[in-house]
């Protein structure tokens, strides 16, 4: 049962081969067995997943339907659970259980969706590689001396070793579509505004954006249209009608214009990544899709800026945590000062203590000009590459990754290697496009991802474009040996 995607779910419980609650035990039992080998999962909600998934089987029992409808699924530790602790994957929240639920938590769970538990993830957000979370590395289940991608690392584990069929994750820089490269699923960063961010705990508020993490693109579509939509308590969701993504999953690619930006195959992407991504251009080729060499010029200062406007938005976002309205508080303070800075120095990890001082000093008097204001400057270029792109092309196609999964531990002494993983995946946030990562093949065992990137509004392009490349390919039902 464990290796039925949501849409098989969907069909299964339509046809009454299994109840909602037979298929969460199954689960929950199998996460029991097999999560201590990942540590995918920091809280487990058994008992709210159990009356979650009852309550489907009657709703189904009495005539009603629906795609979620005793789906179940899991949640990345950020979003905000009533009555559960929501940590961020910090020491910091390690104790805070959220008084309400966020936007994304409400709606699936009136769709009928049934949460397992929360998933680990780096500590706010901050991360390639899931080995900043308080409460320990992932692995990946791929190979567990590997990382799994981050920051929603716990939500890919998960999925990639069919603990859940399918996990909200958020994707700030890179943290849907990284952690679904390198672990064999498909995860889609939808266009900014599209799913609300209320009670989705921030990091840099003008790049974070929620979405779906599963195994198919099908999948994503069913997860996707359980999230997305208006949100009037978030003040960037934008009021855009909801397209039925699952429905418009067979449009022809037959004259497809896909742009292939020539700054994707710089020098730092591995060779076999680089032939992976030219095999499944091959492929989309062969479905009618025609081929426009690109170029966005501006990619290069992607990083920099990035790594100047995420952590400036960080510093004033975690300014919160002080230990008196929120978080962790330290022991026996003498007075304001010691409590203010005792509680942060021990409720944020080294990381997050790293991205506060630099967002800071970018953002005091006399550095702002040059660096957060460039930065923005270089945002507003980039977005103006993609635009002319997008006169030219229907979609983008490159790597998502310019290496396969590292090892733990193997960036550890070095930061800024860590953070040139995001190359790909960045430029899409900054901009505020839509983006989607589908498994495209293995480099040494380890799965490699292709990203697709699209206008504004058009995640339903995306997700008909990756659906159709898998129904010609078979990377994305491979399964990690062991799971
Ligand atoms: N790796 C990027 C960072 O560390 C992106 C993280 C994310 O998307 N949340 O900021």
């Amino acid at each position: 049962m464990h290796q039925l995607t949501l849409a098989e779910i969907a069909r299964g419980l339509a046809d009454k081969k299994f109840s909602s609650e037979e298929l969460t035990k199954t689960l929950l039992a199998r996460i029991a067995q097999l999560d201590p080998q990942l540590n995918s999962f920091i809280t487990l909600t058994e008992d709210l997943a159990l009356e979650q998934a009852k309550a489907a089987d009657v709703r189904r029992a009495n005539g009603e339907t629906g795609a979620l409808l005793g789906a179940p699924i899991g949640h990345k530790d950020l979003f905000c659970t009533l009555g559960v602790r929501t940590s961020c994957g910090s020491k910091m929240l390690d104790n805070f259980k959220a008084p309400y639920d966020a936007t994304v938590v409400a709606k699936l769970a009136a769709a009928g969706a049934v949460s397992l538990g929360k998933t680990n993830m780096d500590e706010f957000a901050m991360g390639s590689a899931n080995e900043s979370s308080y409460y320990g590395a992932v692995k990946n289940p791929w190979n567990l001396e590997h990382v799994p991608g981050g920051s929603s690392g716990g939500s890919a584990a998960a999925v990639a070793a069919r603990l859940l069929p399918a996990a909200t994750g958020t994707d700030t820089g890179g943290s849907i579509r990284q952690p679904a490269a390198l672990t064999n699923l498909t995860g889609l960063k939808p266009t900014y505004g599209r799913v609300s961010r209320w009670g989705m705990i921030a990091y840099a508020s003008s790049l974070d954006q929620g979405g779906p993490l599963a195994r198919t693109a099908e999948d994503c579509a069913i997860l996707l249209q359980g999230m997305a939509g208006f949100d009037p308590q978030d003040s960037t969701s934008i009021d855009e009608p909801v397209p039925d993504f699952s429905a418009n999953l067979n449009g022809s690619l037959q004259g497809l214009r896909i742009g292939v930006p020539k700054e994707f195959f710089s020098e730092g992407l591995d060779a076999r990544i680089a032939e992976l991504v030219h095999n499944s251009i091959k492929a989309l080729e062969k479905l009618g899709a025609v081929i426009k060499p690109i170029s966005l010029p501006n990619m290069q200062h992607a990083i920099p800026a990035y790594y100047v406007i995420a952590p400036a938005e960080a510093s004033s976002n975690l300014s919160r945590f002080d230990g008196v309205r929120f978080g962790h508080r330290c022991e026996d303070p003498k007075d304001l000062t010691d409590l203010y800075k005792r509680s942060r120095a021990e409720g944020f990890g080294p990381e997050v203590q790293r991205r506060i001082l630099v967002g800071a000093y970018a953002l005091s008097a006399g550095y702002y000009d040059a660096y957060y204001l460039q930065a923005q400057k270089i945002r507003r270029l980039i977005k103006n590459d993609f635009m002319t792109a997008f006169n030219e092309v229907d979609i983008i196609l490159g790597p998502t990754t310019p290496n396969p999964a590292w090892k733990i531990g193997a960036k550890n002494s070095d930061p800024v290697s860590a953070y040139l993983e995001d190359v790909y995946t960045i430029t899409a946030n900054l901009a505020g496009l839509p983006g989607l990562s589908m498994p495209a093949g293995f480099v040494d065992g380890l799965p490699v991802g292709v990203q697709l990137l699209a206008p504004y509004f058009q995640e339903g392009r995306l997700l008909n474009v990756a659906h159709q490349y898998q129904l010609n390919t078979d990377w994305h039902t491979r399964s990690p040996a062991g799971f």
